[in-house]
């Protein structure tokens, strides 16, 4: 019997799922679990709501209301909606639980104590009008790639992870006014130090091809690493070290871990060690996405599990394949790929 931890990405509560977000991640998720059970599998939908993603921030201000107000209403209709297709998750994260901060912060502790987690000077973009530091969406400007309008983080058309001293024409969404650059300490995952691992790793992954080759070249041109923190007051906050307090963990990294903190939770319900269960030859992981977390997914989630001693997710392949490597590469997981849009 083998178990399954089945994780759908978990969206950002600014409004109701559309029929794109169940067709496209939540549903096939649903059809996974119920085929893996009716099998004799043992397998748990997790999923959660991605709260600190700033679109929640963006709606609160504009409704002139409390961000936790306004993530509660929309978590009740996201809930709603999943209900509606009779899709009941095991377990439901809210990032902004005390679980997932705990768990979050975590991770990023066994990350520094790995050696993967470096502080250094880099770069965050300012506004001198509103006098504050801007983050992911209320940064917006043109894709340095491919010219595309997209905000400070991703750049939804070619999935390029934006780095602020990269984006073309920055401005603040908030007060349309230009945004400067200002010198910042933070933390930076060194992915450049984990690229030969992990190249080999997603190299013996199976995932499907071009993923698994945009995955390589993204991870080939990196040579200085992926930002994890910032200056910004919505967030899972870092109180150490001294450098980095009060700064919150990057979105793409933390909202993601909601997977992890619902592995968790899974584990404690039934009674079982969470981390031999990680670690357990019969347990498979199979995350579900969308195009636009595609990066984070196959380098800062993927990078994140193996710097800490995690296999990666890779699709088990068939029976009949001849490449005997493969099969001596225990298929701990699986990676599924789909549009949410
Ligand atoms: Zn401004
Ligand atoms: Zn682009």
């Amino acid at each position: 019997m083998r178990t399954y931890f089945v994780c759908p990405a978990p969206p950002c509560p600014n409004g109701k799922l559309h029929l794109g977000h169940i067709g496209g991640v939540y549903l096939l998720a649903d059809i996974f679990v119920r085929f893996q059970r009716m099998a004799g599998h043992r397998a748990h939908y997790i999923t959660g709501a991605d709260e600190h993603g700033t679109y929640t921030l963006v709606k609160a201000r504009k409704l002139g209301q409390p961000v936790s107000e306004v993530a509660q209403e929309h978590i009740d209709e996201i809930l709603q909606c999943l209900r509606a297709v009779h899709i009941t998750p095991d377990v439901f994260v809210r990032t902004s639980s005390e679980i997932h901060k705990d768990n979050a912060l975590a991770i990023f502790r066994a990350l520094q104590e790995a050696g993967y987690v470096q502080i250094r000077e880099g770069v965050q973009l300012y506004c001198e009008h509103c006098d504050e530091f801007v983050a992911d969406s209320l940064a917006a400007g043109n894709c340095p790639a491919c010219n595309s309008a997209t905000d400070s983080n991703l750049c939804e058309n070619c999935g390029l992870a934006i780095r602020h001293d990269t984006l073309c024409k920055a401005r603040h969404t908030t007060c349309g006014h230009n945004l400067v650059l200002r010198r910042i300490e933070q933390a930076v995952f060194d992915t450049p130090r984990l690229a030969r691992a992990l190249d080999t790793a997603i190299g013996q992954s199976a995932w499907p091809e071009p993923i698994r080759d945009k995955a390589q070249a993204w991870l080939a041109s990196d040579a200085q690493g992926l930002p994890m923190s910032r200056h910004f007051s919505h967030g899972v906050e870092l109180l150490h070290p001294e450098d980095l307090f009060g700064q919150t963990l990057l979105t793409w990294f933390e909202g993601l871990w909601c997977f992890e903190t619902g592995i968790r939770e899974q584990c404690a319900n039934d009674f079982l060690s969470a981390e031999s269960t990680m670690h357990a030859p019969s347990t498979r992981l199979v995350f579900f996405m969308g195009q636009d977390n595609r990066f984070y997914y196959t380098v800062g989630v993927s990078g994140a599990l193996l710097a800490r001693g995690y296999p990666i997710p890779t699709t088990p392949r068939s029976r009949t394949s001849t490449r005997s490597k493969a099969r001596s590469f225990r298929p701990v997981a699986t990676m599924h790929f789909g549009p949410t849009r």
